[in-house]
């Protein structure tokens, strides 16, 4: 076996089982193996790496910063950090931020907001506050979110759990009304789900969602860490249906695929329950994650990238669709966001995405049934006819072997 998998297998805890593939660099859309095969990467690290990978500005501003100025703290003022929090709250329409790294950082720093915000503004009786989650959720790892979760394999062995959420159906907005009560403080959703199988909801749920939320002040809570800037085809998912959450989460492509930079976005008036000293974190908001962070979304801007991720993503699922092959279930998603759902009792999807990969596309399975294209931004269209016929190709393949009973079964 090759001696890095070996090394990492034996010294690394075992909480992934990683593809046996070594990669050792990557630029724009593709990554290289310590082999020299070079592959699409139509993960792109769970939509972190959307601006491509070792993009030139970014890698500048990452090392002029990094010897300029690193870390410090926020117990002090930079000159960094005030500019990108400002670009970030002009460009998704909230009043103010606070930086974290991790996306269940953004999540857990929204939770603390919506739970503060229910003592000091609504009137919700002490540690009575509640907050309403959705089946099938995905906001990260910490105990307080998993938690939450609906997958048994997230909670087991990992209790007990925070008291406080109420978990309905997603795509449900009966569900929703139905579950308020005067002790509710927020409603905790992904406009898609993506780590839940790339579950696109029904048209307008999320803004009849914004219209109970707002009749019975309770907060919509929006986790964009994986659809925001961009990916969708919107800089928010939210806006597919004119929404603006009370309160935002960013992560993942917020650090420029470089470093793990996000935050949390607000009104004021909910911003302002965190006083000095009640949430903090010794690397959020660091000069080197905001000058990152903001070069990020600058050239997210300046390449026209969201434009492009709806145009590029609506060329890519009418190409897929036409792929027709009896192994697919359905086809979804919006924007660069996309999923195949595979009819597992013929095809494995594990399996799938190995053969993907033998022909040059890099991907992984959500929900064991869903592979998931979820490219760089900057994919091209000639690139996407590329990956399309690879994609067929593979389909083409697992067909021929399960039409010989070969495999699934
Ligand atoms: N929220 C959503 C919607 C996500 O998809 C993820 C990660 O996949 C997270 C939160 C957690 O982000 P992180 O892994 O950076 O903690």
């Amino acid at each position: 076996m090759n001696r890095f998998i070996e090394q990492e297998q034996h010294f690394c805890a075992h909480n992934y089982s990683p593809f046996h593939v070594v990669l050792t660099h990557g630029k724009g859309i593709y990554v290289w193996d310590n082999q020299g095969n070079r592959y699409l990467d139509m993960m792109s690290a769970y939509s972190a790496v959307s601006l491509g990978h070792a993009h030139p500005r970014l890698v500048k501003t990452l090392q002029d910063q990094a010897a300029q100025l690193g870390v410090v703290s926020r117990a002090f003022y930079t000159d960094q950090l005030g500019p990108f929090v400002a670009q970030t709250c002009q460009l998704t329409g909230m009043d103010m931020g606070l930086p974290m790294n991790t996306g269940a950082e953004a999540v857990e720093t929204a939770l603390k907001a919506a739970r503060k915000w229910a003592y000091t503004v609504k009137g919700i009786p002490k540690n009575k506050a509640e907050i309403i989650v959705c089946e099938g959720n995905f906001h990260g790892r910490t105990i307080a979110i998993i938690g939450f979760s609906s997958e048994d394999q997230y909670r087991n062995g990992f209790g007990p759990f925070p008291k406080g959420f109420i978990r309905i159906p997603y795509g449900d907005t009966h569900a929703l009304e139905q579950a308020i009560n005067p002790n509710t403080a927020g409603f905790l959703v992904e406009p898609i789900q993506g780590e839940g199988g790339i579950i696109v909801p029904p048209k307008g749920y999320l803004a009849r969602c914004a219209k109970i939320c707002h009749d019975h002040n309770v907060l919509l809570l929006c986790d964009e860490v994986q659809t925001g800037l961009g990916r969708t085809g919107q800089i928010l998912a939210s806006q597919h249906d004119s929404v603006q959450p009370d309160g935002l989460m960013l992560g993942k492509a917020l650090g420029g695929g470089l470093l793990p930079v996000s935050m949390f976005l607000a009104r004021y008036d909910i911003m302002d329950v965190f006083q000095p000293g009640d949430h903090g974190s010794t690397f959020g908001g660091s000069p080197l994650a905001a000058a990152v962070g903001l070069e990020a979304l600058n050239v997210l801007m300046d390449e026209r990238l969201v434009q492009k991720a709806g145009d590029i993503g609506s060329y890519f699922l009418n190409r897929l669709v036409q792929i027709r092959s009896p192994l697919i279930k359905s086809i979804r998603g919006k924007g660069l966001l996309i999923g195949i759902e595979l009819d597992t009792a013929q095809i494995p999807s594990k399996a799938f995405c190995e053969v993907l990969a033998q022909n040059g596309l890099l991907t992984k399975e959500t929900h064991e049934t869903v592979v998931r294209f979820a490219p760089p931004l900057i994919i091209t269209k000639q690139q996407i006819d590329w990956s399309i016929e690879q994609i067929a190709e593979t389909f083409r393949q697992f067909e021929h072997l399960s039409y010989k009973g070969a495999v699934g079964h």
